[in-house]
Parts: C-alpha cells; sequence; structure tokens
C-alpha cells in the first residue's frame, strides 16, 4: 500500500496491514455464513468460536496461568479504574498506588471515590520522568492491593521489572504496553489492558484475573461494573463489543506468528534503541525525557531546545507522512509511540527525518 502513513499514533494506534486487510477480506461475509461477524448473535457458535480462541491465544501469549479468568469488558481502562476498587477495595481497608504519571493519577482519583488511598512511591517531584526503584516502595502490609501502572504512555516511562510484592494483591495497568515483552502474570492478582495500543482497536479491554479475587463485593455494586458477572458468562453475559474482539484475535495472531512476546520483545528493543541512540547522539539537540533507566520500549518522549522549534518539527513531519509525533497536550514536547505493530521502517524513517531536521536547525 503505497500512501500508508508512518504512524506513531498513541491510542488508537498503528494496525499490523496483514490484519486489516484480512479484516478487509472478511468483513461483508464471514466464513461462508452469508452474513457479516457484525451481523451475528453474539450466542452463535460461528462468533463464539472467535471469542474463545481470543481467549485462549492472550493465555497461551502472556503466559496466562491457570487459576486465572481472563474477562472482555467495555469502557476502556478508564472504567477499570473504577471497577478495581468497586471490586477489591472493601470498606475500612486502603488501597497502594505508585504515582508514576499522568494514568496513575487518574486511577488514584478514581480509587478515592470508594476507599481510602496512599501512595506507596511517587515521581512527582521529578515531573515523572522515572518510575520509582523497588526499594522505594512503602506500604502497609494490610493493604487491600498495590496498584502500580507498568507504562506510563504519556510521560513514556515503563517499569523494567516487577517487585514481588508477596501476601499483597499486585494490580497492573498494562494498557500501553501488554505484550510488548513476556511477563510473570503469577506476581500480580489483576491486570487490565484497554486493546487499542497493542491488542487491537478500540472497544474492548482485557482484564487478567486470580481466581480467588472474583468474590461478590461487600457493598452494592452494579451487575455491569461486577467482575464475578463477566466471570460466571465468560464475558457473554450481555452483548461484547464483536468486532473489537475479532480484531484482537487477529493481531494475536500475528503476535503468535511474529514469535510471541519473546519475538515482540525482541522487536521492540531493536526498535526502541535505533530512536533512544539517536537522541543520545545529537549533540543535545533532542533530549529525552525520560531518565534512561526509565524508558519505555513503546513511548518515546523527547524535547527540543524551544517549543516553537518543537511545534514546527510536529508540523514538519506531519507534512511529510509522519502522524502522532506531537506529544500529549498535558507534558507538552514530542512522543513517538512504537507499539508492537509499528514497523522497524517507521522508526528508521522517523530518524532520517530526525536528522535531517536536525540539519537544518541545529
Ligand atoms: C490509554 C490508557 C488508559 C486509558 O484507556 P481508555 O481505554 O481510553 O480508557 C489508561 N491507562 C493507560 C496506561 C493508558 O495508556
Amino acid at each position: 500500500m503505497a500512501n500508508r502513513a508512518y504512524n506513531f499514533n498513541a491510542g488508537p494506534a498503528a494496525l499490523p496491514l496483514e490484519v486489516l486487510q484480512q479484516a478487509q477480506e472478511q468483513f461483508v461475509e464471514f466464513e461462508n455464513s452469508g452474513m457479516s461477524l457484525m451481523e451475528m448473535s453474539h450466542r452463535g457458535a460461528i462468533y463464539e468460536k472467535v471469542h474463545y480462541e481470543a481467549d485462549n491465544l492472550l493465555r497461551e501469549l502472556i503466559g496466562i496461568p491457570s487459576g486465572y479468568k481472563v474477562l472482555f469488558i467495555q469502557g476502556g481502562a478508564s472504567t477499570q479504574f473504577a471497577m478495581v476498587p468497586m471490586n477489591l477495595l472493601r470498606p475500612g481497608t486502603t488501597a497502594s498506588f505508585v504515582a508514576t504519571g499522568s494514568w496513575a493519577t487518574k486511577a488514584i482519583q478514581e480509587a478515592k471515590l470508594f476507599g481510602d488511598v496512599s501512595i506507596a512511591a511517587s515521581s512527582e517531584a521529578d515531573k515523572y520522568n522515572r518510575i520509582p526503584s523497588i526499594s522505594e516502595l512503602n506500604y502497609a502490609s494490610d493493604v487491600a492491593y498495590l496498584h502500580l501502572t507498568s507504562n506510563e504512555t504519556i510521560e513514556g516511562t515503563q517499569w523494567s521489572e516487577f517487585p514481588d510484592t508477596g501476601n499483597v494483591t499486585l494490580v497492573g495497568d498494562m494498557s500501553s504496553d501488554i505484550l510488548c515483552r513476556p511477563i510473570d502474570v503469577s506476581k500480580f492478582g489483576l491486570i487490565y489492558a484497554g486493546a487499542q495500543k497493542n491488542l487491537g482497536p478500540s472497544g474492548v479491554t482485557i482484564v487478567i484475573i486470580r481466581e480467588d479475587l472474583i468474590v461478590e463485593p461487600s457493598t452494592p455494586v452494579p451487575t455491569m461494573m461486577r467482575y464475578t458477572t463477566h466471570a460466571k458468562a465468560d464475558s457473554l453475559y450481555n452483548t461484547p463489543p464483536t468486532f473489537a474482539i475479532y480484531m484482537m484475535n487477529e493481531v494475536l495472531k500475528w503476535v503468535k506468528a511474529n514469535g510471541g512476546a519473546a519475538g515482540m520483545e525482541t522487536r521492540n528493543r531493536e526498535k526502541a534503541s535505533l530512536l533512544y541512540d539517536f537522541i543520545d547522539n545529537s549533540n543535545g539537540f533532542y533530549r529525552g525525557f525520560a531518565q534512561p533507566g526509565s524508558r519505555s520500549l513503546m513511548n518515546a518522549t523527547f524535547r527540543l531546545g524551544s517549543e516553537d522549534l518543537e511545534k514546527q518539527f510536529a508540523k514538519e513531519s506531519e507534512a511529510q507522512g509522519f502522524s502522532g509525533l506531537k506529544g500529549h497536550r498535558s507534558v507538552g514536547g514530542l512522543r513517538a509511540s512504537i507499539y508492537n505493530a509499528v514497523p522497524v521502517e517507521s522508526i528508521r524513517a522517523l530518524v532520517s527525518f530526525m536528522r535531517d531536521f536536525q540539519s537544518r536547525n541545529g
């Protein structure tokens, strides 16, 4: 396809071209059924096959042990900011959070609606340019759970290793780095991730939850907001977002064909190094925002000498076929989101543009 942009959008984000083409071929008629998958019942055998295939592929590719349920829920990761405390925070208990940036802050605000919140560690004093080290974490042994954001999409920071929390339930928002590398799911009681960064289009959020945490909440919680509801019905309590789940299933097949989580990590490290190495060798023309030890494999944030120059960079890059490089409105600067589906060729093209931009403005 000749006119495909170099897509660095933060989310919704680039999808594998093969997946889009496959979906196009299957869109009008699915498996000789005389109709589109979008037109048929979510209770029929054809859709159910897609639904359970996606569940199984997630288990296989993420390495989800037995004893965990995978749920498909709507409302985005933002709804999980509320659903987690609604279900896991009992009156009189506290949830502890690692305050790493914009998304962690939103999760904290929402949890405060349902109970007490403590901050286990914060990098706010450093403008959230780093992930606190595991030794900085300070939380009581009786907290309901410890919540972390594995990748701060806006600031461009990422946890490189996760804490062992023992008897304390660890909860992770992995919306922007799920399946970018292998992880040890058994460290977590609950993981959630909106699909629209690494797993597919928007519309579905996956929740990986250890079975002992699937219990009826002790306070009234709406049916749709209870994990028990979705777990009991294999995420078919009500109509699921069938198109989003179908697309996610196709993306998961693509991940599998490309080496699974380990294959993704190899590609992602290569891509991120190309970009960060170039930034580090630009004699200060480009400056990485995140501290090197906290740099994200998924969102590379960087700055230029002035906001005017950054505006010019955003404008010129857009004109040359690069999409989404302007930083998030809340922090400014520039950001290249280089999720699983962003090909290495896009990074090479970006580095070449950056070199040229520097030579004209340096
Ligand atoms: C995008 C994102 C969210 C919000 O996702 P929605 O699906 O828009 O609610 C939450 N957390 C992180 C880390 C994100 O990247």
